[in-house]
């Protein structure tokens, strides 16, 4: 899976001084690694039952489609707030410096739904805690969460404690 590492781009001291920015522009380009991310969360997640794929906005709608339909399932955006049409939910989260905000339809997952949470990078886990909360505040169910990176020195696996987490690369 590692493998995987030379199709994603290092692009350091974006979007500021000190990150190093990992994009997936440059995995999605490349046929190979596009499908063999797929694939790989395709194998990952094998036999488990999943109603729901969410996409946290805006780089998880690149990769939570195409999990939707890789495990039959429906698939459901959670974006920033004042995106969503209909009635929400919301929830904020704390980041380095201040806080941000999550939102998603009221109605788009209920009791009894198991859920998958996907997003291109795992760092801090706050997006990824703060998007459980709002599954588990409709009353479905987190079936896990798939992330292409892990930034391991960040710990994001501690803020979901408890929760089948899978990723595909770390650094
Ligand atoms: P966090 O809540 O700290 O786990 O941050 C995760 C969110 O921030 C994800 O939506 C990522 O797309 C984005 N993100 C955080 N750090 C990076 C990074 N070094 N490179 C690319 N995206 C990042």
């Amino acid at each position: 899976m590692e493998d995987l590492k030379r199709y994603i781009r290092e692009v350091p001291d974006y979007p500021k001084p000190g990150i190093n920015f990992y994009d997936i522009t440059t995995l999605l380009k490349e046929p190979q690694g596009l499908r063999a991310t797929v694939d790989s969360f395709g194998r990952l997640f094998e036999g488990r039952v999943i109603d729901l794929v969410i996409g946290i906005e805006s780089r998880g709608f690149l990769f939570g489609p195409q999990l939707a339909y890789q495990f039959s399932a429906g698939f459901i955006p959670v974006r920033k707030p004042g995106k969503l049409p209909a009635e929400t939910v919301s929830q904020v989260y704390e980041l380095e410096y201040g806080t941000d905000e999550l939102e998603m339809h009221r109605d788009a997952v209920g009791a009894g739904d198991r859920v998958l949470i996907v997003d291109d990078v795992i760092a801090t886990g706050g997006t990824a805690a703060a998007t459980a909360k709002l599954v588990e505040s409709c009353g479905a169910e987190v079936a896990g969460f798939g992330f292409v990176v892990e930034l391991t020195f960040l710990d994001g696996r501690a803020r979901v404690d408890g929760y089948e987490v899978q990723t595909l690369v770390r650094y």
